[in-house]
């Protein structure tokens, strides 16, 4: 079966008792057994859930993994990641990461003894040296936030494999897989927060982790059991819904954002565009190798390279809304530097790249002629 089939299709089969296409919203905290443990696969609903089930299925066939286990949030899914460790491993992580992760990993987790490096694992000699016999799992984002670095998971894997026993965990959130399938690259484990691509329409949170790695995935159950951070019913129907559209949203959003690029890099008063799709861009092959395309997240930076003109094009947009997240089908526009990045201080936000008037666009699926004429207006403002 081929992508666009299982988005649909993967793991769904028509409810048993009335023939339902769509899976219904199983509102139930528990389920009658006939006997003490003679059930049909569900004792208590934090443990499983069958509109859960559905949606787990859905996104392990559009992952190419045996598995996945779907959470309330996507840190709630990373958490769990997480918490398979033990006080002492050590986590080998990129430096340019979703803010969340990295709070999650440095005010959460450190202080009860696991160990984090943050390298630029856009170079492998950085990884290789790195690696430790203490490390034990490798966390790669890519394309990265707000600078849309892509790291080569292949590679990363691959070294990996040969210099530890650490499993190679991929935040897969940006491309989503319509785009990118990193366990078919050889990771071990994939991450979303299903909040974004995949849910689609901006009207839900939620994370999942799938992997074909059985030990792991026995690992994940049990904390969904243990800690219980899991989603409603209502929450899984909705972003199965929303991935039954996954690759018509994708895809026309990246038809879209490559027309916005290209206003953008003709544009006088623009100084520079962050772009998987260009070849200018420093990975622009890697991203061309292991990513089906370009992606719909774009950044650019002002030659007028101030908070005072970045805050002046934000606010002139008409159909770009002003908000944090991404991946919905609307179009977004945000601020790094005084939004998702505010809390570093700016000489260490400058110095990877954050500056000022960077700008950061979730490309939406409007029209594209809107889009375009919508940003150009508010640059010339
Ligand atoms: C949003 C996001 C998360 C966190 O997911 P929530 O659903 O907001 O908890 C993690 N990683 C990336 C890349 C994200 O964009």
């Amino acid at each position: 079966m081929k992508f666009n089939t299982k988005a649909i299709h993967a793991g769904q089969e028509p409810e048993k008792t009335s023939g339902a296409v769509m899976p219904p919203v199983f509102h139930t905290s528990t389920y009658a057994q006939k006997s003490p443990n003679e059930h049909q696969g569900y004792d208590y609903a934090r443990v499983g859930n069958p509109t859960r089930t559905a949606l787990e299925k859905l996104i392990a066939g559009l992952e190419e993994a045996d598995e996945c286990a779907c959470f309330g949030s996507g840190v709630a899914a990373i958490d769990a990641i997480i918490k398979t460790l033990k006080p002492g491993d050590h986590v080998l992580s990129t430096n340019d990461l979703y803010g969340g992760t990295y709070r999650l990993f440095t005010q959460v987790f450190e202080p009860y003894g696991i160990e984090f490096s943050f390298v630029d694992m856009t170079n492998l000699e950085e990884v290789q040296s790195s690696l430790k016999e203490s490390t034990k799992l490798v966390w790669i984002e890519t394309p990265t936030n707000p600078l849309l670095r892509v790291i080569d998971i292949e590679a990363v894997a691959d070294l990996t494999r040969k210099k530890s026993d650490a499993l190679t965990a991929v935040d897969n959130t940006f491309a989503s897989p319509y785009l990118q399938q990193p366990l078919l690259l050889g990771a071990d484990v994939v991450m979303h927060s299903t909040t974004k691509y995949l849910g689609g329409h901006s009207d839900v949170i939620g994370g999942a982790v799938a992997s074909s790695n059985e030990e792991f995935m026995e690992k994940i159950r049990f904390q969904i059991k243990t800690s219980g951070a899991v989603p409603g019913p209502m929450d899984c129907y909705l972003i199965l819904r929303g991935i039954k559209t996954l690759h018509l949203r994708v895809q026309r959003s990246v038809e879209n954002a490559k027309a916005v690029v290209d206003m953008l890099t003709s544009h006088p008063d623009v100084d520079h565009v962050f772009y998987p799709g260009l070849k200018t861009h420093a990975q622009h092959e890697t991203a061309a190798r292991q990513m089906k395309d370009f992606g719909a997240m774009v950044s650019f930076r002002l030659k007028d390279d101030t908070i005072e003109k970045a805050k002046q094009v934000m606010s002139g947009t008409k159909i770009f809304t002003l908000a944090e997240s991404l991946g919905g089908v609307e179009s977004l526009i945000s601020h790094p530097a005084s939004m998702t990045h505010g809390s570093i201080p700016k000489e260490v936000r400058e110095k990877v790249g954050i500056t000022d008037s960077l700008i950061r666009l979730s490309i939406g699926v409007e029209d594209a002629e809107d889009l375009v004429e919508d940003l150009k207006q508010a640059i010339e403002l």
